[in-house]
């Protein structure tokens, strides 16, 4: 797995920059100029394009790092591929940090670079704001009341050093709407540079009923947009314990009619928490009858991080122990012909007539398996685990399945 920061030597970087890893092919592709570029040098010794790059990425030299891979000065300059003309430099710690495609962020007051998008990822996101007008149990960006409107400009400047082509983009939070027209303008660049991309974001709803944020979205027609909004359960005290925010139920079910009024996509996703499991069934038959025009609906297992840490006991429960209600939830969606998934489930704790409808939901950079997922028919397409998964966190009854029970997914 390739970390999202990384330590890095930068010469001639004098401060933070956003640019976009390029080598021959993406660079010729591309529609960026040079200056928006660091040109990717993967091996010492190779001819470097007489541009004047952003930067020059130039490979990593034996023992040019200390054992905690912090940076130590080298006699770079007198290496063959040293960049000339004074075009700035940067020497990672390890090979594999970033790769043509990626957009990047030089931080050289930290000696790092961060990822910021990495072209091949199943997953891509921008980070919209820490803020939000929720404060769910088992949030897992714990939001702080900051000024970070700056990050409008800092997504707008990502989003135009992407690919064309980029297959999926996020944007999560935080809640993104509390951007306001920053947010409208940042769906309006990606419209323009990624007319193709389907782009999904994440945002509790509130705030679509009680603005104009639902006409200035529907205004853009961006074809590819869709909104996954929480929804918990069908009665206000379950759902507003959760988000722990009186009258967030109303508000987050009319911003989802106001959606499907002015025509804008959204699914529905349904943390599986202790408190709101007894009631999916209920739940479903809500969906079916009251947000029909929701595209899709996912039922998600718990992130073992964020405030979810502080509330296991609160929270968590065995999916053994929900197989019941989760089960007939998922059929009475599915049997109406609504799309229905299940995220962040193992295949092999689901029983044989949920199995179908479970995703390789989690994303690469923050998935991993357990050492009984050894040998697992049906490990390269489970979801596995988040990476920080701890004791506490890992259902009952893990076991890698054998061909026979494969047969039954
Ligand atoms: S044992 Fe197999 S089904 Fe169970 S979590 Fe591991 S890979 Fe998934």
């Amino acid at each position: 797995m390739r970390p999202h920061e990384t330590p890095a030597e930068f010469r001639g970087v004098p401060e933070r920059r956003l640019l976009k890893i390029v080598d021959g092919l993406t660079f010729a592709r591309g529609d960026l100029t040079p200056e928006q570029c660091a040109w990717h040098s993967d091996r010492p010794g190779a001819p470097i394009p007489d541009l004047p790059w952003g930067a020059v990425l130039v490979a990593p030299v034996t023992g040019s790092y200390d054992a905690d891979s912090q940076p130590r000065a080298t006699d770079a300059d007198a290496r063959s591929d040293a960049p000339r003309n004074g075009v700035p430099q940067i020497r990672l710690a390890r090979a594999d940090a970033a790769a043509p495609g990626d957009v990047v962020e030089l931080l050289p007051e930290r000696n790092r670079l961060r990822t910021r998008y990495r072209r091949g990822a199943n997953a891509n996101t921008l980070f919209a704001t820490e803020r939000c007008n929720s404060y769910c149990l088992m949030c897992s960006q714990p939001p702080r009341r900051v000024d970070d409107d700056w990050r409008v400009n800092d997504m707008l400047e990502v989003i135009a050093l992407l690919d064309r082509d980029v297959p999926e983009l996020g944007i999560s939070g935080g809640e993104p709407t509390l951007l306001g027209d920053g947010l409208v303008a940042i769906l309006r660049a990606c419209r323009d540079r990624l007319p193709d991309t389907p782009l999904h974001v994440l945002s509790n709803g509130r705030r679509f009923g009680t603005t104009a944020l639902a006409d200035a979205v529907a205004g853009l027609r961006h074809p590819r947009l869709t909104w996954g909004v929480p929804f918990y359960a069908d009665v206000a005290d379950v759902h507003d314990y959760v988000v722990q925010s009186a009258g967030a139920f109303d508000e987050t079910l009319h911003g989802l009619l106001m959606m499907a009024s002015k025509g804008l996509s959204f699914e529905i996703r349904v943390v599986l928490t202790a408190p709101t499991v007894a009631r999916l069934p209920a739940l479903a038959d809500f969906i079916w009858r009251h947000l029909p025009a929701a595209v899709h609906v996912a039922f998600m297992g718990l992130e073992p991080i964020g405030f979810a840490l502080a509330n296991h006991d609160a929270l968590w429960i065995n999916p053994a122990d929900m197989a019941e209600p989760l089960t007939r939830a998922v059929h009475h969606l599915a049997n109406r012909g609504m799309a229905v998934s299940l995220y962040n489930l193992p295949l092999c704790v689901l029983p044989a007539a949920l199995r179908p409808f479970a995703r390789r939901s989690i994303s690469d950079w923050k998935q991993r398996y357990l050492d009984t997922c050894d040998g697992c028919a049906v490990r390269a397409r489970c979801a596995g685990f988040f990476e920080w998964v701890k004791p506490g966190w890992i259902p009952h009854g893990l076991h890698a399945l054998n061909a026979a029970e494969v047969s039954e997914t």
